[in-house]
């Protein structure tokens, strides 16, 4: 049984979302401001968590980045809660890793459906095998590290999970389209030259090796992939 963790100060949202969680049988937690959220993350290692923007003491941004920028909880799936006000604070955090995010007003069954769906994905990474060498490029995924002969890359978030994507699919072909449900996580509505930009900066960091920079292929009219490497 799933654990899932909600951190919202509007108890009318967190009785909500306990209903309808718990009416699929799944064990919920409750924090009410950001500091006893990150609290109960820590101790209770849920395998999810639903993060509000707005919270007293300590906001869902910094929540966030202080899960994300811990070893022991840079893994825990975060789906934030936002408003529709807070458009530019939801892509800060998207940026930072969080997995998915839902505006409010939302529907618990869309809730559902996306807490059931983000638990596949990272069910899925978690049976991943800890590293992959692929050429030069050594992946360490309990680390969420990549290296490229001696060096660390320094990756965004996105980054890594795109390089990720197509070093776990090794000579496949994935669009655009692909890419951004894949690691954006959710229907993305913005357009699609956010992959481009995202594979220009991995070719930029990879630069030093040319033949693994070469490897990230862009294929014409189609997408992109990651060619097998020697
Ligand atoms: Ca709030």
């Amino acid at each position: 049984m799933s654990k899932i963790l909600i951190v919202e100060d509007e108890s009318n949202i967190r009785q909500l979302v306990k209903y309808n969680l718990e009416k699929e049988s799944y064990q919920v937690l409750e924090a009410e401001d950001g500091l006893q959220g990150l609290r109960l993350a820590k101790a209770e290692k849920p395998d999810l968590v639903l993060l509000d923007l707005m919270l007293p003491q300590m906001d869902g941004l910094e929540v966030c980045r202080s899960l994300k920028g811990n070893q022991a909880t840079a893994a825990l799936p975060i789906i934030m809660l936002t408003a529709k006000s807070e458009e530019i604070d939801k892509v800060i955090g998207l940026e930072l890793g969080a997995d998915d995010y839902m505006t409010k007003p939302f529907s618990p069954r869309e809730l559902v459906a996306r807490v059931k769906a983000v638990l596949r994905r990272s069910q899925k990474e978690a049976s991943l095998p800890g590293e992959l060498a692929v050429g030069r490029l050594r992946f360490n995924f309990s680390r969420y590290e990549v290296h490229m002969g001696n060096a660390k890359l320094e990756l965004t978030p996105k980054e890594y999970e795109l390089l990720k994507m197509l070093a776990t699919n090794l000579g496949k072909v994935f669009t655009r389209e692909q890419l951004l449900e894949k690691v954006w996580g959710y229907e993305y509505f913005g357009d699609t030259r956010t992959v481009d930009v995202h594979v220009r900066h991995l070719r930029a960091k990879m630069a030093g090796d040319p033949e693994t920079a070469d490897a990230l292929e862009t294929i014409r009219g189609f997408g992109y992939r990651l060619r097998e490497l020697e």
